[in-house]
């Protein structure tokens, strides 16, 4: 039976055999995934019921979207959920760059000092900072940058952070929690709360941002819960469930998530307009289904980084190790090999599979880029997907998948044709 099934897409004797040991190996790593997802199945449906979530929330307003009432109760959910004073989660936010730009944009002014302490943010994020020349930076509107680069094994330099916040005078910070284009680990809720308590002996009221993309659910806890008064996503990752069409949210303390909904829209105007336009069913049921979803992206990820770690390649993070995104890297070391491995992944996609990606000079990024994005909604990287800057070490990044079985057949698929040659 089993060979039959993987006979299909001719996946070899040896991965099938590969797959079956490793599937053994991370039994204890998928039973922790399961309690996970769980608790925060859970804390989701505790939501809906406190929020008495009823069919007329699924309703669809248009034009100026006053007192869209589904929104409004979205946001609501959104907000117990993440243990936050307020929320806005909104699909005129393009993604979750946009998120992140409208939190900066809302809180600094000229002059205000900007600190990244888990070193250089995003890539997209380079150019709206002005890491990267833009004549619409914060930078060029005179924002005051630095960034405290993490050691060598990927852990906030606190005391390198405090002495820097004694000696100057910081607005905002900047904390990244999953890996990015980069092969760091992931920084744990933990983490993050150790470095915020911390910060806070010194600094009470600096404005905390955490840059949430990927990491949503993974752990029971979130960053608001561990002192964050800004936390930003995207809602065609994690928390969209694969069934959000667009958009993003930031959750946080309310008197900054108003000055972000004014970034978002206008001042005066803030949170009141946003018309829906039929989207709220999408991005509740979404959220409904996103704890399941993540579980099924963390059990694709560790399959993905045992058979590839078993097959000499070196995987960031292993298996066994803790985790706080759904991101899995991969290193081929070479341009061919991590093409075709992106290539592999698109060919057993639901949709485009027939479609051959190469890379690509992608809006907001400064190196070519490649994905393989063979997916439902365009770019949704909770469903199976891998992407990489065409840049040293030839790193592919992998993330998501609806369902876990897919994920394993196009993880075997591309295993087999790698080990092939193909
Ligand atoms: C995906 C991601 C973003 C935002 O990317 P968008 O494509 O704009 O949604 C920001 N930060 C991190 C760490 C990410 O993974």
């Amino acid at each position: 039976m089993e060979k039959n099934t993987y006979s299909m897409f001719n996946i070899s004797d040896e991965i099938i055999k590969l797959s079956s040991e490793v599937e053994n190996e991370i039994n204890e790593q998928v039973k922790k995934i399961d309690e996970v997802a769980l608790f925060n199945q859970a804390k989701v449906l505790k939501a809906f019921n406190e929020a008495k979530l009823s069919q007329m929330h699924f309703g669809k307003t248009t034009g100026y979207g006053y007192d869209d009432i589904g929104r409004e109760t979205i946001e609501k959910i959104y907000a117990k959920i993440f243990k936050a004073e307020d929320a806005l989660v909104r699909i005129g936010f393009v993604n979750g760059t946009h998120t992140l730009a409208t939190a900066l944009r809302a809180c600094l002014m000229p002059n205000d000092r900007l600190l990244a302490i888990s070193g250089k943010p995003y890539d997209t994020l380079c150019e709206v900072i002005g890491i990267n020349q833009n004549p619409l930076s914060l930078i060029s509107y005179g924002v005051k940058y630095s960034q405290i680069d993490l050691d060598d094994r990927g852990n906030i330099k606190i005391d390198e952070v405090c002495e820097f916040l004694k000696s100057n005078d910081v607005k905002m910070i900047h904390i990244q929690r999953s890996k990015g284009y980069a092969i760091r680990k992931s920084i744990e809720i933990d983490d993050i709360k150790k470095a915020i308590f911390k910060i806070r002996e010194i600094k009470k009221d600096i404005i905390i941002m955490v840059d949430n993309c990927y990491g949503e659910f993974v752990e029971e806890k979130e960053p608001v819960e561990v002192g964050a008064d800004l936390v930003c996503g995207s809602l065609i990752k994690n928390i969209g469930g694969g069934l959000c069409e667009i958009g993003g949210y930031i959750v946080g303390k309310q008197k900054y998530i108003k000055l972000c909904s004014e970034i978002l829209t206008c001042p005066g105007i803030g949170k009141e307009c946003g018309a829906t336009l039929g989207q709220n069913k999408n991005i509740l049921q979404g959220l409904f289904m996103a704890p399941s979803t993540v579980k099924n992206a963390m059990k694709s990820a560790i399959f993905a980084s045992r058979i590839f770690e078993k097959m000499g390649y070196e995987v960031y993070p292993k298996y066994s190790e803790k985790r706080s995104d759904i991101v899995q890297a991969i290193k081929f070391g070479n341009e061919k090999d991590l093409v075709a491995f992106i290539q592999k992944i698109q060919e057993l996609s639901p949709v485009d599979s027939h479609v051959v990606p190469y890379p690509w000079e992608m809006p907001g990024y400064s190196n070519k880029v490649i994905m393989a994005a063979g997916t439902f909604v365009e770019g949704a990287s909770i469903e199976l997907s891998a992407d990489s800057p065409i840049r040293e070490p030839y790193v592919a990044y992998m993330q998501g998948a609806l369902t876990y079985e897919s994920a394993k057949l196009a993880i075997c698929y591309a295993a087999s044709s790698i080990e092939k040659g193909e």
